[in-house]
């Protein structure tokens, strides 16, 4: 029988309502959705897709057990994929202590921020201050001692920045916790410690999962108080955050399918169009940017370095017992008899050296993440001191890396709180194959398909820390991110580029939709996986 041209049975989409209301389960809603549309159509009846809609979702179940709350449309974090891409790179890669950048960075940065806000309030109101307290919400209560959060906390409190903070300050916190410092506000000075940092609820109605207090108290009376969030990569907001006022991008660009169109029609490549768009937005030289990126370079060489000069006994923080093994690998590798196996034992090594600096505490660079800070130091290494590649293909490498991580933030998240690991180390691995690709003069879409390779193959992976400590399997993993960024580049390089099936955009779209399905207990607060089934004698 021929179809008629209004059989509704000609366009499935008529019968499933796509628009899925906010908080409910994507796909139970989807599957009822479509079964009450067929359900009209097979007894003749148009329903609307607003009727097919109340319909699904009056007839979901509850919400499974550890669905965690959707994230605040007020967060800036949530409201960001409208506009253009206006991340800068000193926003982006930042220099601070491990182990992670949500959970030592982002807490540290808060209470710094706090802390300028309480010493501009009078100075009758500041004489009455007697405290300060800190109070950790969510993931940051959850896995925070694992990662050394309330040091953290202290350490911006008594006025430490993360770029500049000994990390031996941080080591005397864990070592001597109950020592206690001054701190000046105006012309009173009350004392802090560790006792005013405190872990409190795990579960609750939080705008995102990295939630925390601070306020100025007079005995009982709060004197001033604020919500703050560690929303990922060291970034934070607060309540009624609105974001600084930056200049346009001269080539904006929402997706990588525009970023790369202003790049092919204009000839020049991803990372000069990154450059114009740097220097536009942020009003600085061509000077300025290198020097920022160069300081990154090595700080990111320094990591590397640092980590392989540690000894190959060493045993990293924490009741893991955890023996590094970066000098180890590489010394096998260096032996190996396989040139190809050098080069993979040696890439691994590099990223195992950066990420145990990490699980040490010591200074690292979000690329995106603390987590993840393995994976970049490892290809920019080995491109520069191993492969001999200029710097200035490395510095264009940056900006290409730099790019793919900002639409990684834009479209959906680099919070491990937020999406599991495939935020932290996918996307790092997806930076450091576009980064790779780039430093070797590939065509924009050879970039964008060693990105796009790299990303999807981390899709899915749950954040599970041991113990809540940045270790297991965070240590290795970035061996594995960093590895799997050159089988990216390999695959990119070698394939017919314009055969590449999937677009960089839809990982993205698949990495947003995965982070916001993903069970809670896969979401770094060591309630499952790896967190469950490892038993530390
Ligand atoms: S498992 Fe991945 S996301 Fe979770 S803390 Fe480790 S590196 Fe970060």
């Amino acid at each position: 029988m021929p179809y008629k041209e209004d059989d509704q049975l000609l366009d499935t989409g008529q019968l499933i309502s796509q628009d899925v209301p906010p908080g409910v389960d994507r796909r139970d809603f989807l599957i009822r959705s479509a079964v009450g549309g067929a359900a009209a159509v097979m007894m003749g009846r148009v329903v609307s897709a607003d009727a097919r809609t109340a319909m699904a979702v009056a007839t979901l179940p509850p919400q499974a057990k550890g669905s965690p709350p959707p994230l605040s449309n007020d967060l800036n974090v949530v409201k960001k994929g409208q506009g253009p891409v206006l991340t800068t790179v000193d926003e982006f890669y930042k220099v601070g202590p491990g182990p992670s950048s949500s959970h030592t960075i982002g807490p540290m940065r808060i209470t710094y921020d706090f802390y300028q806000r309480a010493i501009k309030l009078p100075a009758d109101q500041l004489a009455k201050a007697t405290a300060l307290r800190v109070n950790l919400f969510g993931s940051l209560s959850a896995t925070g001692k694992g990662h050394g959060t309330e040091r953290a906390a202290l350490a911006g409190l008594v006025g430490k920045e993360p770029a500049t903070v000994d990390p031996k300050f941080l080591d005397s916190l864990r070592d001597k916790p109950d020592q206690v410092f001054p701190v000046k506000l105006g012309d009173k000075s009350i004392n802090v410690s560790l006792k005013d940092v405190i872990y409190d609820a795990t579960k609750g109605d939080f705008k995102h999962p990295n939630t925390m207090t601070v306020k100025l108290l007079a005995g009982n009376t709060v004197l001033l108080e604020q919500e703050y969030y560690s929303v990922g990569g060291g970034f934070i907001e607060w309540k009624g955050y609105t974001p600084p006022k930056k200049n346009a991008p001269k080539y904006p660009f929402r997706t990588m399918k525009e970023l790369r169109t202003h790049a092919d029609s204009n000839k020049i490549s991803i990372a000069k169009v990154m450059l114009a768009n740097e220097m536009s937005i942020a009003g600085k030289s061509e000077a300025d940017v290198y020097a920022f990126i160069d300081k990154i370079i090595n700080a990111m060489v320094a990591t590397v370095k640092s980590g392989l000069s540690m000894p190959e006994d060493d045993v990293l923080p924490g009741p893991i017992k955890l023996h590094s093994k970066a000098a180890t690998v590489y010394k096998h590798a260096m032996d190996d008899k396989f040139q190809a196996d050098r080069g993979i034992g040696a890439l691994s090594a590099f990223a195992l050296a950066a990420s145990e600096e990490n699980g040490r505490g010591h200074l690292v660079i979000t690329a995106p993440t603390g987590g993840s800070a393995g994976v970049m130091p490892s290809l920019v290494y080995g491109l520069l001191e191993v492969r001999k590649l200029p710097l200035e293909k490395v510095r264009d490498g940056m900006l290409a890396a730099a790019a793919v991580g900002y639409l990684c933030k834009h479209h959906a998240t680099l919070s491990a709180a937020e999406g599991g690991c495939q935020a932290e180390i996918g996307v790092a691995s997806s930076m450091a194959a576009a980064l790779t690709a780039t430093a070797y003069d590939a065509p924009s879409l050879v970039v964008e398909n060693a990105a796009e390779s790299a990303l999807e193959h981390h899709l899915g992976m749950t954040c599970d820390p041991v113990a809540g400590y940045v270790q297991v399997p965070c240590i290795e993993r970035c061996a594995f991110g960093a590895v799997k960024a050159w089988t990216a580049y390999a695959i990119a390089s070698n394939e017919i580029a314009s055969r590449h099936r999937i677009s960089f955009d839809e990982t993205v779209l698949a990495l947003a939709q995965t982070a916001k399905e993903m069970n809670s207990k896969y979401k770094e607060t060591s309630e499952a996986g790896l967190a469950l089934s490892v038993v530390l004698c």
